[in-house]
């Protein structure tokens, strides 16, 4: 169980618990909507992650609320009332309602979800909330908490999710719920990692019938990615991704994914890096460099095979190419006992983009590790005084002849060679006399 936390079974009102995890503004963005919802004589609820995380007393960002009533037109009218836009997603009669102040709400209509077969997207049709929460995931997840005027804070938890949030435990609401939406096998392994908590050992089992039965190859690229990605995104990796490998749900999603054999080290760097980047890594997207990391053993026809599985977007793809093109061209020289000067460490790791140097970083060797951190905290910023302008007013067109000459001003600055701007003027000037008496041969 999570020891950041105490958790004592608490009496319905929840108001305090709530109104202590949300911001004053989505406080007070409750308590509208509800009277909205009273207005319109319906039952309106924030639901799920919210109320797991008031509980917890964990700060919450997302709001989510469910409404006895059709929720886009729900949106509709609270955004006339309170002022604010409405993004509607017909297909799903779902909205999301922004409000001002940076308040977003995702509201959905209560409904129960039936499935044709397992991986596929639910039917669904409207119900009272006490169905509602039997459609979700996991006992936490499945608790709601009124937000009318008249019963503001009761909480509904069908299902015990308070008793297993207090002994730290994560459970099923029934025994198909894996068959009907094989992502919660992702989603079972996420929350278990992130809270600390024991998986109930009925769950354990469904969980682990369900990887047997391959039931996660039936959930589409888009579906499994997404889980992916918020798997990713979590502070701490390596669990969770463990957890998967060992379940084989990784060989699941693709027959050859599995993780490196350095994994546990490489994610702990990785950790490390990514909580205190230095330079450009600042830029670097976290879940893609997990992304990276995690894909790191696979040949490069696997890896594009998961992508294409994933139906991954173009920039993953460019940077598993990049970390793969690395690996076989530039890897040997950075981890190599040979002197590199500083233009050579700066000429090999130049093109990288922050993930990669991220990823490179984490795995290299002390060799390496020294080189890439000097390209991240002084080489990757060095520039020359002079500009291409600069170039051109000296005399020179555009074009390769140029753009070589500011290449080897960078590598003069970078080594030391040039230090000035006169001496670079001087560099530039002998560079171009030597064009010429080339040109005249
Ligand atoms: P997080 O803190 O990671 O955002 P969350 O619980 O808020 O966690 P969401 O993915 O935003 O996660 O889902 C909101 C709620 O919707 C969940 O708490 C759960 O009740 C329900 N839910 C989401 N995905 C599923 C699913 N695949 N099956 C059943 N219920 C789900």
């Amino acid at each position: 169980m999570g020891e950041q936390w105490e958790y004592h079974v608490q009496d319905r009102d929840v108001t305090e618990a709530l109104t202590d995890t949300l911001s004053p503004e989505a406080a007070e963005a409750i308590r509208n909507l509800g009277k909205i919802a009273d207005g319109r004589g319906v039952g309106a609820f924030v639901v799920g992650g919210v109320v797991r995380d008031a509980l917890m007393k964990r700060a919450c960002e997302d709001l989510d609320i469910v409404v006895e009533d059709d929720a886009i037109d729900f949106a509709e009218a609270a955004a006339r009332e309170l002022g604010g836009h409405v993004k509607k997603y017909r297909r799903f009669g779902t909205a999301l309602l922004v409000l001002g102040r940076g308040v977003k709400v995702d509201i959905a209509t209560s409904r129960s979800e039936s499935y044709a077969r397992p991986g596929a997207l639910p039917d669904v049709a409207p119900d009272p909330i006490e169905l509602d929460l039997k459609r979700r995931d996991f006992t936490l997840n499945a608790m709601a908490v009124r937000i009318n005027a008249e019963g503001f804070g009761e909480l509904l938890d069908p299902a015990g999710g308070q008793e297993d949030l207090a002994t730290g435990v994560l459970r099923v609401l029934h025994e198909h719920s894996f068959e009907d939406d094989p992502t919660r096998v992702l989603r079972c392994v996420r929350f278990a990692a992130r809270f600390s908590f024991e998986v109930d050992p009925l769950t354990e089992q469904l969980l682990q019938d369900a990887v047997d039965n391959d039931l996660v190859s039936t959930v589409s690229g888009e579906r499994i990615m997404n889980e992916i990605r918020l798997i990713l995104s979590e502070d701490e990796v390596w669990a969770p991704l463990e957890r998967l490998d060992s379940l084989g749900a990784l060989a699941s999603i693709h027959a050859e994914w599995r993780l490196p054999e350095n994994a546990p080290h490489l994610f702990s760097e990785l950790v490390a890096i990514m909580e205190d980047p230095v330079g450009s890594i600042r830029s670097a997207t976290l879940w893609h460099t997990n992304f990276l990391a995690a894909v790191s053993a696979l040949s490069i026809s696997d890896a594009r095979a998961l992508l294409d599985r994933l139906r991954s977007g173009a920039t993953l793809r460019s940077l598993v190419d990049e970390l793969a093109r690395f690996e076989v061209r530039a890897r040997e020289r950075l981890e190599s006992e040979n002197a590199l000067s500083r233009s050579n460490v700066y000429d090999t790791l130049a093109a990288l983009s922050p993930e990669t140097l991220a990823v490179v970083l984490a795995s290299a060797g002390p060799i390496a590790s020294r080189r890439v951190a000097l390209y991240l905290s002084e080489l990757e910023s060095v520039e020359p005084v002079l500009s291409g302008s600069d170039l051109i007013v000296l005399g020179l067109e555009e074009g390769t002849d140029l753009g070589d000459i500011l290449t080897d001003l960078r590598r003069a600055r970078l080594d030391g060679f040039v230090t000035s701007k006169t001496e670079e003027l001087e560099f530039v000037r002998r560079a171009i006399r030597n064009l010429d008496v080339e040109n005249k041969r």
